[in-house]
């Protein structure tokens, strides 16, 4: 039976922002309830070695990193659900979300940080060779590929930043754009263009990421020209796909203030959306930093700005009385 659930911080999404924000609400006594989604865990469950998470001197996994972060969260106090928010209701307080099933879920402050996902390209072997040379962030993998030919697909800022992040590790390193002209800043084209271990394939699309060697990784990529139909081949030992990033917001869209292809607005600096008591935090806000860290600080702020919110309520309430 369809049940209803109670909070003073509701949360929804269980990757670092939203665990985050769960362990600061719940050690300030607001009993916070994190509805997980369909992804429990958020991206870095899809992701293998992760070494740039502070506090830890060896590489640790992904998965065991949100394990740990639920865990943390659950000790101190935090109720996860899993369920899948298919409605909201933000126009009153407390705010509701409704499941799949039929619960629901009251919060008087409501964090939202159900994240953002890389979109790929959906070619054969991009799944396949996931993790085993092909990757959607090179700020998170790329020392992987210290020494090694690679490539980055896309032709916005976060492709051309990708790229000239990468030559910090690598002197090969080839963008493959669709188009004849870049889309990302002009400064940042500049950038680009002018580094020697950088070179162009302008007008080329990748058919399939071709994977090889024992253990399997990739080789190479299969291109096909978007003027000329030709085929070609390049040699590769690490492809970053950089096409943009999905926020999961699809079911606040009649709701909220997205902006900028779907993300939340927020104010500037702070994770405060249009809706007071409502806020955003990680990805789902953030379409610049997009690291397990930056989620995680802006969870903490989401969470203490939510504790303000409803000790400033309080005393308002009490002043009147
Ligand atoms: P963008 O949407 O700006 O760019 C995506 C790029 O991928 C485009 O060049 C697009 O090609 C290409 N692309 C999309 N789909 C495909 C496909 N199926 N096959 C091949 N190529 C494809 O995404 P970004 O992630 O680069 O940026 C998102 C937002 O974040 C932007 O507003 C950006 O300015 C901002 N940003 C800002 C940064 C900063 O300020 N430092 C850093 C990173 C991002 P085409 O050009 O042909 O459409």
């Amino acid at each position: 039976m369809a049940e209803t659930h109670r909070t003073k911080m509701l949360i929804m999404g269980s990757g670092p922002a939203g665990l985050s924000a769960a362990i600061y609400g719940a050690r300030a006594g607001l009993e916070p309830i994190v509805v997980q989604g369909l992804q429990p865990g958020g991206q870095l469950t899809i992701t293998t070695d992760v070494e740039n998470y502070p506090g830890y001197r060896d590489v640790i996994q992904g998965p065991w990193l949100m394990e740990e972060m639920q865990a943390q969260a659950e000790k101190v106090g935090t109720r996860t659900i899993f369920d899948t928010i298919v409605d909201v209701d933000f126009s009153k307080r407390p705010f509701r979300l409704i499941g799949d099933g039929g619960d629901i879920y009251e919060g008087d402050t409501l964090v939202i940080a159900t994240g953002a996902q890389a979109k790929w390209l959906g070619v054969p072997g991009e799944e396949e060779l996931g993790g085993k040379g092909v990757s959607a962030c090179a700020t998170c993998d790329g020392f992987f590929y210290r020494g090694k030919k690679v490539v980055v697909i896309g032709g916005g800022n976060t492709a051309v930043e990708e790229a000239l992040y990468m030559t910090n590790h690598s002197d090969d390193v080839t963008l493959i754009h669709r188009r004849d002209s870049l889309r990302a800043e002009k400064i940042l084209q500049d950038r680009l263009l002018s580094n020697p271990k950088i070179s162009v394939m302008w007008n080329k699309t990748v058919e399939k990421f071709v994977g090889g060697g024992d253990p399997e990784g990739l080789v190479g990529v299969d291109l096909v020209d978007t003027q000329t139909g030709e085929k070609s081949h390049l040699a590769a030992d690490g492809a970053f796909v950089a096409i943009g990033h999905a926020p999961a917001t699809e079911v606040f869209k009649d709701h909220l203030d997205l902006i900028d292809g779907g993300y939340i607005a927020v104010e500037p600096g702070t994770p405060k959306t249009e809706i007071p008591g409502l806020f955003a935090c990680g990805d789902v806000m953030d379409h610049v930093y997009r690291q397990a860290v930056t989620a995680a600080g802006t969870g903490c702020m989401a969470a203490l700005d939510a504790e303000r919110f409803l000790a400033e309520e309080e005393f308002a309430l009490m002043a009147a009385e």
